[in-house]
């Protein structure tokens, strides 16, 4: 740690000291998939609690609506869990954007629920890495600005959403909002295991495309009904037409039908686009467009489309490149390698990215087999973590600039 400085050196110290394993601990125990609202009710409160501990001004905030097409075409609203909002010193001169996520992809009733030590020295918990160790040395990181000479150059908004597991539909505004006038950000996703961070990420998004038809029996009069399924699937063929170098296309489920004497009536076409650049959406929506257009003539069928490209794609843009240059500097003067590479998965940085502020998505722990009952953090991963973030931010603080 020869190239750290003093005020550095406190705080990677100051981060250390930061119960993270034993808040990581007590957080995994606590059920909090993104559609268990008790249990994120729970959550947010534990999570608003431990933040407390910094200053600023903190807040549970209700989430936006969202809404969900269900299997026999209606659409819903959907209920979400609170995101916890702190605001620390917003008339300090730099300002920067951490953001995490309470949720889970484990609900309630999923098998994996219990936290459990691993024989090679591993914690295998529901969210360990994913994110709840990122929660808590992002704080631990936090806490060491807080008490470094520097905090007074540096105010931040802290975003924590109950929802990003199933694309932030509830809170997509609120990220947008906490981005504005913010120089960077720094998401607590989880790193690979041997520290690898995401760079580039390719967009997705998801659609439900609901086809109306009309009923007529089978065998009496076919020939008046409209089949929605048929129109679905003829839909569902040339949206995978429209795949090309960029652009996947992933027509996944068709919900409706009936019994085998009636001519189905309703059909929901799901199917997921995942869009390496901005290009790539607009050849998606020329697609869909046209299929809509084409399919509503030939079967005589209405559609209607519901769905958005939630989670734009995040080039690695110069002043994301200038900002993970600068987490890899503070890697190597903590002997920390850092290296980045493009990640097909996608998460809250795209929207930050697309809210055009620099944003390194993968500050969290070390970690693997996210979003499976395997899942597994590096205990050690904590302090070396929140030790790469603390003096981030504080280079960031000192400097005023990325
Ligand atoms: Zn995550």
């Amino acid at each position: 740690m020869t190239e750290l400085s003093k005020t550095e050196c406190a705080a990677v110290e100051r981060a250390a000291a930061s119960p993270m394993l034993a808040r990581t601990e007590a957080w995994t125990a606590i059920n909090s998939g993104t559609r268990n609202l008790a249990g994120l009710g729970r959550m947010a409160d534990v999570l608003a609690d431990a933040f407390s501990a910094l200053p600023g001004h903190l807040a549970l905030l209700d989430p936006e609506p969202a809404e969900s097409v269900t299997a026999d075409g209606r659409v819903e609203a959907l209920g979400h869990g609170r995101h916890l909002h702190l605001a620390v010193r917003p008339e300090a001169p730099v300002q920067i954007l951490l953001t995490g996520h309470m949720d889970t992809v484990y609900g309630a009733d999923h098998p994996f629920q219990a936290n459990r030590w691993l024989p090679d020295g591993n914690l295998n918990a529901p969210g360990a890495a994913d994110m709840k160790g990122g929660l808590a040395l992002m704080l631990a990181a936090l806490e060491a600005i807080e008490d470094s000479p520097l905090a007074v150059r540096l105010g931040y908004e802290v975003l924590i959403n109950s929802d990003e597991e199933t694309g932030s539909f509830s809170s997509a505004g609120l990220i947008a909002g906490a981005a504005k006038g913010k120089i960077a950000a720094l998401t607590y996703e989880p790193a690979l295991p041997d520290g690898t961070l995401a760079g580039a990420r390719g967009g997705t998004g998801n659609f439900s495309i609901l086809v109306h038809g009309k009923s007529a029996h089978a065998g009496r009069n076919p020939d008046e009904g409209r089949n929605a399924l048929v129109a679905a699937a003829d839909l569902a063929m040339r949206l995978n037409d429209a795949k090309a170098p960029g652009l996947a296309v992933n027509p996944a489920k068709i919900d409706g039908g009936g019994p085998n004497n009636v001519v189905p009536d309703l059909a929901i076409l799901r199917v997921n686009f995942r869009p390496r650049d901005s290009e790539a959406i607009t050849l998606a929506r020329i697609a869909i467009d046209q299929a809509v257009a084409i399919v509503s003539v030939k079967h005589d069928v209405r559609i209607h489309v519901h769905g958005s490209f939630n989670r734009p794609p995040k080039p690695l843009d110069s002043g994301a490149e200038k900002l993970f240059e600068l987490v890899k500097a503070s890697g190597v003067d903590l002997g920390i390698p850092v290296a980045w590479k493009f990640s097909g998965g996608v998460c809250d940085g795209n929207n930050i990215a697309a809210a055009g502020v620099p944003v390194v998505d993968t500050m969290g722990a070390r970690g693997g087999f996210i979003h499976s009952a395997e899942e597994f953090l590096i205990p050690e991963s904590l302090a070396e973590r929140a030790a790469l973030s603390a003096v981030t931010m504080l280079r960031i603080a000192e400097k005023g600039k990325i």
